[in-house]
Parts: C-alpha cells; sequence; structure tokens
C-alpha cells in the first residue's frame, strides 16, 4: 500500500440519522435534505422558510436510510487494511449527543447487520490474519477515557487511578502504565472490549487501539483508534455553571483541538499543527497526519430542533475536511 497523498489522509463524513418516532410524535419536521450521489447536505432553515437553504459538501454522506455495511465497506475498510499493512489509523465519531456517534461506533451488538465500525473492523482484522500465511500477527487491544483532560485505563481493576502521557523518543508518546491485552480471536477482543464498556462511566472519549505486527525479519506495527468523541453540543446552551462548566469548558478545548488539528492537516500548508493543545491530540500524533489515515464521521439529527447544532458540526466538519 502506498503513502497516501497529502490531503487524502482526512476523510470527513457526514451522517444523519433517521427521524425518531418521538420526534415524529411531537410534530418534528426534517430539515436536511441529502444527495448521497453528490457527497451535499442541505438543510432548511426552520426559522425562516424562504432562506435558501444551507449547502455543504463532502467527500460522502450518508442519509437515514444508510446501512451500517455500506458505510463500513465505503468508509472504513481501506482504512482498517492500511492498519493490516503497518500504517496508523484514525476513526472518530463527532456530534451532538443523541445523533449516532454510538450507533455508528458500537451498534447493534446482537444483530449483524447492524454491527457498527467497531466490531466490523475486529471481524475485519481476525478475518485477514486467519487468512494470511507468511505473516504473524499480534493483536493488543488497549482501552481508554480522556475526561476532563485525565486519563483513565478503562481496562484496569484500579477506577480510580489516572494515567500520565510520556515521550521517548523512540517510540513517541505513549500512556505511562496503560493495561494492554493480546487477543486472539474476535471473541477474545470483544470480551476486552466489554470489560472497558463496564468501566466507562461517562463514555466520554474512549480509543480502542490493535497493533498488528510480523514476525522474520521485520516488524510492522499499525495502530487503529477508534474515538467515540463527547457529544459537541454547545455548553453556554446547557446553562452549565461551577463543576459542570469546568468540565465543558475542557471538553469544548478538546474538540476545539482536535479541529484545528485536523484542519491544519488538511491544509497541507500549516508549519504547526496544534497536537500539544490536548491530552487527546498529543495521545493520537501519530495516528493523524504522516503516513497515517483518518475518518471523521460528523453525526447530525435530521430534525428542525436540532438546526443549529446541525448548522454547528457541519461548519465543524467543513473545516475538518
Ligand atoms: P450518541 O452516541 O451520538 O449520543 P446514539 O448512538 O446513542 O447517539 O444514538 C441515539 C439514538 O438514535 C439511539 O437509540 C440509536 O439507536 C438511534 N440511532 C442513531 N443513529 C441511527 C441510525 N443511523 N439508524 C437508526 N437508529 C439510529
Ligand atoms: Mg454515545
Amino acid at each position: 500500500m502506498s503513502k497516501p497523498k497529502s490531503g487524502e489522509c482526512v476523510k470527513v463524513v457526514v451522517r444523519c440519522r433517521p427521524i425518531n418516532e418521538k420526534e415524529t410524535a411531537e410534530g418534528h419536521k426534517r430539515v436536511v435534505e441529502m444527495d448521497v450521489k453528490r457527497g451535499v447536505v442541505e438543510v432548511n432553515n426552520p426559522k425562516a422558510p424562504s432562506e435558501q437553504p444551507k449547502k455543504f459538501t463532502f467527500d460522502s454522506v450518508y442519509d437515514w436510510n444508510s446501512k451500517q455495511r455500506d458505510l463500513y465497506d465505503e468508509t472504513f475498510y481501506e482504512l482498517v487494511d492500511s492498519v493490516l499493512q503497518g500504517f496508523n489509523g484514525t476513526i472518530f465519531a463527532y456530534g451532538q449527543t443523541g445523533t449516532g456517534k454510538t450507533h455508528t461506533m458500537q451498534g447493534i451488538k446482537s444483530n449483524r447487520e447492524e454491527w457498527g465500525v467497531i466490531p466490523n473492523s475486529f471481524e475485519q482484522i481476525f478475518q485477514h490474519i486467519s487468512q494470511s500465511q507468511n505473516q504473524q500477527y499480534l493483536v493488543r487491544a488497549s482501552y481508554l477515557e480522556i475526561y476532563q483532560e485525565e486519563i483513565r485505563d478503562l481496562l484496569s481493576k484500579d477506577q480510580t487511578k489516572r494515567l500520565e502521557l510520556k515521550e521517548r523518543t523512540d517510540t513517541g508518546v505513549y500512556v505511562k502504565d496503560l493495561s494492554s491485552f493480546v487477543t486472539k480471536s474476535v471473541k477474545e477482543i470483544e470480551h476486552v472490549m466489554n470489560v472497558g464498556n463496564n468501566n466507562r462511566s461517562v463514555g466520554y472519549v474512549s480509543t480502542v487501539k490493535c497493533e498488528g505486527a510480523d514476525g522474520e525479519n521485520h516488524i510492522r506495527v499499525g495502530k487503529l483508534n477508534m474515538v467515540d468523541l463527547a457529544g459537541s453540543e454547545r455548553q453556554s446552551k446547557t446553562g452549565a455553571t461551577g463543576e459542570r462548566l469546568k468540565e465543558a469548558t475542557k471538553i469544548n478545548l478538546s474538540l476545539s483541538t482536535l479541529g484545528n488539528v485536523i484542519s491544519a492537516l488538511v491544509d497541507g500548508k500549516s508549519t504547526h499543527i496544534p497536537y500539544r493543545d490536548s491530552k487527546l491530540t498529543r495521545l493520537l500524533q501519530d495516528s493523524l497526519g504522516g503516513n497515517a489515515r483518518t475518518v471523521m464521521v460528523a453525526n447530525i439529527g435530521p430534525a428542525s430542533y436540532n438546526y443549529e447544532e446541525s448548522m454547528t458540526t457541519l461548519r465543524y466538519a467543513n473545516r475538518a475536511k
């Protein structure tokens, strides 16, 4: 696999979930239109119906009829394949709470058709390994949460412990004392992830990391980071104060830093990429830019009452593309 050309290393796609029963019952209308063939999203301002809809174009867009499997095959398969070739890759789900980030990342475990990115990637990884003859792989999984700029190891017995980011000249940035487990099958890695999911109290930022190596003469290690980001809703609107506001400010900082890093990478001309401005971007530094591939899925809701948040998400995603 060749190195992706500059600008090709980051892909931004938008996904809009279906309107749900509650929204229908409450009489909310869909204000989002999508042209899936052209990658275009249009949003109608419910307060100004005569206004031209706001229009955005992305690498791809997925509407309320989109299938998990199609999203995976078209948008993530190649990235996961590049990880098996030794490159790093990062997948983010971004968006307001309730728009489908976790649905996109995890999906519904009991239904194969509804599997999200994480179970599909595990299957792809272990299927690839079982079919490869001359290479040996080692898959290690770790699972962490960054909350208010504090790192917690979701696989550790002691959930009160906070971990530190360290840097070494040979291996780069790493989390000191982070546990990782060697897993030999989809079942094993799923078991590890379930342990982590049970420890996810707030569910803000989590990353899964898999490393593959092939033996004999050289070792290639690819890392796959899968990140279900904190809800992007503007905290000024939620009226949070005190501790809640402090928490919100830190979440906003890490999301805005991520946006700055990705837009600097996409721009390709920036001499300074502000990785150091948040723990998440520092941690993912070797998996964002360079030879690494990144896909960001920006999730939006279809209904009129989400108009402002959907616009904010689309502007963020537009800047990142
Ligand atoms: P978030 O993680 O962004 O807060 P969730 O993934 O929990 O949002 O989604 C909120 C609700 O909407 C869940 O009940 C989820 O099953 C549903 N949902 C989200 N996206 C879709 C989709 N593309 N198709 C069907 N249901 C969806
Ligand atoms: Mg969620």
